[in-house]
C-alpha cells in the first residue's frame, strides 16, 4: 500500500490564505515523500504577499521533483485578505485559463523528464481546478481545508434556500430571534440553529456572491472522485457518515501535521524549509511563557483572516487585564478593522508589569503545546481547533466568520472541550468565562474532555490508526490507481 509509483504527476492547488496554503502543502510534501512528482500551483495574490514579506528563497524552493508554480487571479495586493468575497469571486473568475494553461505546459514539458500530469488534487474552493481537469480527463480530488461539520453546513445551503430560510428577509433577522431557528433536519449535526451554519449564509440578498459560490462549490464538490478532509474520524463521525449519502468517497487524513510525523518515509528536509505565511514569527513569546507557571496562561489568537472592531478590541483588552490570568495575546497588525483606538490604560499597566504580552505573529503549535498555556481563547478556525486538540486544551470561542460558527457549535455541544464567548463580546463576559475555565468546574470538566479528544487524536494518527490508513488509502488511490 502506497508504494512510490515513479509516474505520478499531481498537481495540488490551495486557496490562498495561511488555513487553507499550508495543509495543502502538507499533503503536496507527503505526496512527494511518496514518490510522486509535485507541481505546487500559489496564485499571485498570496505569492506576491509571500514574496514581499519573505522574499523569493523562501517561498519558490523546489527539490527535485517538485515545484511551485505561479498562475494570475485578477487581484491587486490592496485587497485585504479578510475581504473573502472579493478573493473568491476573482480567482473563480480569473483562473481558469491561466490554470488551462498551466496543465498545457505541463503537458507539453513530458518531453523534457516531466511525467504527465496524473491528478489535480485542488482545494474546493478553487473550482476552476477540477473544471479544467476534467476538460482533459485528468482524475481530480478536492481538499476540504476546514471541518467535516463545516462542509456539511455549506452543502445544507441548497436546503437553506429551498426552505426559504436563506436569504433572510430583512436585516431584523439578525437580531430578532430570526437565527434561533432551530435545524434539527441536518443530518449527523440536528443541533445546529441558523446561527451555527457556515456565517456567509446570513444575507438579505437573493443573489449574494458568496452564498452562490458555496453552491457552486458544493456540485463540483460532489462531482470529485474523492473528498479529503483534515479531521479525524473519531472527532466528527456522525457528520462524516452523513456526508457519505451525498459526496464521492470522503478521506479523514487529520491532523495532518500528525499523520505525516507517524508516516514513512520522510519527507524531503529541503521542502520543509518552504515557507507560506506572510507574517513573521516572534519567538520570544516561548521564553516569556517559560518564565510562567504550569496551565497559568490565557492564550488569545483569531487566526490569519478575521478581524474585528475598536471597540472589540477594546473589550477583550479590558477583560485580559482583569481576569486575573497571565494573557499572551497575538494580534496581528491588520485584525482590527478601520480606526484602531488607543487600548485601556488598566490593560497598558498589565503588559507594562509583565503580566501579560502582546505579539504580532507566533509559532501557533508551539505555544499551544507549551506548558504554561492554560487556555485558548480562539475565532475557531479549523487548523487552530485542529492544533488545540492536538495539544489537548480547552477552548473559549468567539468565532467570526464563514464556518467558525459550525465549529463553535461543535465544540459547545459535541466535543465539548470549550465554551463560547457572546457575539456582542463584552470584558465582564471575557473575565467571568476566563475565570470559569481557567479555575472553576467548567474549565476542570472542559480539560478533561480536551484530554479525551488529545488521546483520540494520537490514536487516530499512529500507524494503524483511522487517519494514518486513510492516508495510505488516498496515496495508493492517487499515485497507483489514477496514474496507471
Ligand atoms: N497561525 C500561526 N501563528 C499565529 C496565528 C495563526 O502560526 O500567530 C497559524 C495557526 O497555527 C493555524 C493558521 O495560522 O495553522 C490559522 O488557520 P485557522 O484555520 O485556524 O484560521 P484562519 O486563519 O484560516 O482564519
Amino acid at each position: 500500500m502506497g508504494s512510490v509509483a515513479p509516474r505520478a504527476h499531481v498537481v495540488v492547488v490551495p486557496f490562498p490564505a495561511q488555513g487553507h496554503v499550508a495543509p495543502l502543502m502538507q499533503l503536496a510534501r507527503l505526496l512527494h515523500a511518496r514518490g510522486a512528482h509535485v507541481t505546487f500551483v500559489h496564485t499571485q495574490f498570496n505569492y506576491r504577499r509571500l514574496l514581499r514579506a519573505k522574499g523569493e528563497a523562501a517561498v519558490r524552493l523546489s527539490a527535485p521533483g517538485f515545484r511551485v508554480e505561479v498562475i494570475d487571479d485578477g487581484l491587486s495586493l490592496s485587497v485585504p485578505q479578510h475581504d473573502v468575497s472579493t478573493l473568491v469571486d476573482s480567482v473563480r473568475r480569473n483562473c481558469l485559463d491561466p490554470f488551462r494553461a498551466l496543465l498545457k505546459r505541463l503537458a507539453d514539458e513530458e518531453e523534457e523528464g516531466v511525467p504527465p500530469v496524473t491528478c489535480v488534487v485542488a482545494d474546493v474552493v478553487m473550482t476552476f481546478a477540477p473544471a479544467a481537469a476534467r476538460e482533459t480527463g485528468i482524475p481530480e480530488a478536492q481538499f476540504f481545508t476546514a471541518s467535516a461539520c463545516g462542509l456539511l453546513g455549506y452543502f445544507e445551503y441548497d436546503e437553506l434556500l429551498k426552505r426559504g430560510l436563506v436569504p433572510f428577509n430583512d436585516a431584523s433577522c439578525l437580531t430578532n430571534g430570526y437565527l434561533d431557528t432551530p435545524l434539527e433536519w441536518v443530518p449527523g449535526m440536528g443541533h445546529m440553529r441558523l446561527k451555527d451554519m457556515p456565517a456567509f449564509c446570513r444575507t438579505t440578498d437573493p443573489d449574494d456572491v458568496m452564498v452562490a459560490v458555496t453552491l457552486e462549490q458544493m456540485k463540483s464538490a460532489v462531482g470529485s472522485k474523492a473528498i479529503i478532509l483534515n479531521t479525524f474520524y473519531e472527532l466528527e463521525k456522525d457528520v462524516v457518515d452523513a456526508l457519505a449519502a451525498f459526496f464521492p468517497p470522503v478521506y479523514t487524513v487529520g491532523p495532518l501535521a500528525e499523520v505525516i510525523a507517524s508516516s514513512a518515509p520522510a519527507d524531503n528536509a529541503d521542502l520543509g524549509a518552504i515557507d507560506i505565511s506572510i507574517w513573521q514569527e516572534d519567538r520570544q513569546c516561548l521564553a516569556w511563557l517559560d518564565g510562567k507557571a504550569d496551565k497559568s496562561v490565557v492564550y488569545v489568537n483569531f487566526g490569519s483572516v478575521a478581524v474585528m472592531t475598536a471597540s472589540q478590541t477594546r473589550e477583550f483588552a479590558l477583560g485580559l487585564a482583569s481576569c486575573g490570568f497571565p494573557f499572551l495575546w497575538v494580534k496581528r497588525p491588520d485584525v482590527v478593522d478601520g480606526e484602531e483606538a488607543a487600548l485601556p490604560e488598566a490593560f497598558l499597566d498589565e503588559v507594562a508589569r509583565g503580566g501579560g504580552l502582546v505579539v504580532s505573529w507566533c509559532p501557533q503549535a508551539a505555544v499551544l503545546n507549551h506548558a504554561a498555556v492554560g487556555l485558548f481563547v480562539t475565532h475557531c478556525g479549523w487548523n487552530s481547533l485542529l492544533e488545540a486538540t492536538v495539544a489537548g486544551l480547552p477552548v473559549l470561542g468567539w468565532p467570526v466568520f464563514a464556518e467558525q460558527t459550525t465549529n463553535c457549535r461543535q465544540v459547545c455541544e459535541c466535543w465539548r472541550n470549550g465554551v463560547e464567548l457572546p457575539e456582542e463580546v463584552e470584558s465582564r463576559a471575557v473575565v467571568g468565562l476566563v475565570k470559569e475555565m481557567m479555575a472553576g468546574d467548567l474549565g476542570k470538566g472542559k480539560r478533561a474532555k480536551a484530554a479525551e479528544w488529545k488521546a483520540a487524536a494520537e490514536g487516530a494518527t499512529m500507524k494503524g490508526g483511522s487517519s494514518w490508513r486513510s492516508i495510505e488509502r488516498l496515496v495508493d488511490v492517487v499515485l497507483q490507481v489514477w496514474s496507471k
